[in-house]
């Protein structure tokens, strides 16, 4: 049986709460996920006041990189590039230094404060990182403060100090669902390996980017466990996916999210994560649909350009978008450049942004 849900919960209650930094009660967490839809714009103002108290009008653009294509020995069900999908993805090895060095330009130019370099493995070999650690010195040498994050899969001791030590500054590794729901979606490798990975990743010098993914036939309670956690590992970053449903893949038959259903999954992780940076990340297009401006009341952050092995929104669109809400783009790296500061002046500029 479902837990009752509370009813007539004041939303400035629920926002004054989280900008204490005292989490919600988990009956609290479950009303915001059983808010009416037609009363959700209150819920949005309240989650609004802490996006603004810590981030204020500014959004984060990150680009997506598809390092490695297709070739995961793993089977995460909801994945285009897992050894179970039979989807028409892209198969190719890691990319050399110039194609990444191409795409950080094209990063550059969109307005991207952050490029995200993703592999499709279980996890780097030794000659992945020693690729990556070159690339990496030489996207920083020309564009020092263009943040990278490295998403490569499960991490070996040691792995996160190489890549910090070569210019990365953060890894992401979603936990995508609850432990309880994990094994339903996944079975080559286990929720508590994502954990540990992350973990990992912090201890290594790295900032810890986890998030997960939602519309793989989870419970209300599974949101709730999945927040809880990324809560309790105080992570720097939270991407909040909605499933992109693909032909070729076993959850190719699931659309289970609705606009309104995703903004409160949004609220949700804004006030139990009132500082982390929250990204609108997959399938922001798909579910949110016409409700996508109002996502930005809430989140702070969107991957500009494609995902991984689906098409996104135009950039062009996205800054529309954002300058047409009266927002800011965070950290704009081509501007810094063009400005002729220093590079740690320039390092000293974004880090600044990002703190404010
Ligand atoms: S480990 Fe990553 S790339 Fe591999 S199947 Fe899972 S989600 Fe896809």
């Amino acid at each position: 049986m479902n837990p009752p849900v509370l009813d007539r919960l004041d939303p400035r209650a629920l926002a004054d709460k989280s900008l204490s930094g005292a989490p919600l009660t988990r009956d609290e967490a479950r009303a915001v996920l059983a808010w009416p839809d037609e009363d959700v714009l209150s819920l949005l103002n309240a989650a609004h006041r802490v996006r603004v108290a810590h981030f204020g009008r500014r959004v984060k653009l990150n680009y997506l990189v598809n390092l490695q294509s297709g070739l995961c020995a793993e089977d995460c069900s909801y994945c285009t590039q897992s050894k179970i999908s039979k989807a028409p993805v892209e198969k190719y090895r890691m990319m050399s230094a110039q194609e990444v060095m191409d795409l950080a330009d094209r990063a550059v130019a969109s307005g991207a404060a952050r490029l995200c370099l993703v592999a499709s493995m279980r996890g780097p070999s030794e000659r992945d990182i020693a690729g990556l650690e070159k690339t990496v010195r030489a996207v920083k040498e020309k564009h020092p403060t263009l943040e990278i994050c490295a998403s490569l899969g499960l991490l070996k001791d040691g792995q996160a100090e190489r890549l910090a030590d070569s210019g990365v500054d953060a890894y992401n590794h979603n936990l995508n669902t609850s432990e309880r729901h994990y094994g339903e979606i996944c079975h080559t490798h286990t929720h508590q390996d994502r954990v540990d990975t992350v973990g990992r990743a912090k201890s290594g010098g790295l900032s810890p980017c986890s998030g997960a993914l939602f519309g793989m036939g989870e419970t209300p309670e599974d949101i709730l466990d999945v927040a809880y956690r990324l809560r309790e590992m105080k992570v720097d970053s939270i991407p909040v996916n909605f499933l992109i449903p693909v032909a070729g893949t076993p959850m190719a038959n699931r659309n289970d999210v609705t606009p309104t259903a995703a903004l409160k999954i949004l609220c949700l992780f804004r006030f139990l994560c009132p500082d982390s940076e929250l990204r609108v990340a997959g399938g922001r297009e798909l579910h949110l649909r016409s409700l996508q401006p109002l996502g930005l009341f809430v989140a702070n952050s969107i991957f500009v350009g494609d995902y991984l092995t689906t098409k996104g929104q135009a950039a062009q669109a996205d800054r529309d978008m954002i300058r047409d809400l009266g927002f800011e783009i965070q950290g704009d790296t081509a501007s810094a450049e063009a400005s002729g500061a220093s590079p740690a002046d320039r390092v000293e500029m974004v880090t600044r942004a990002t703190r404010q």
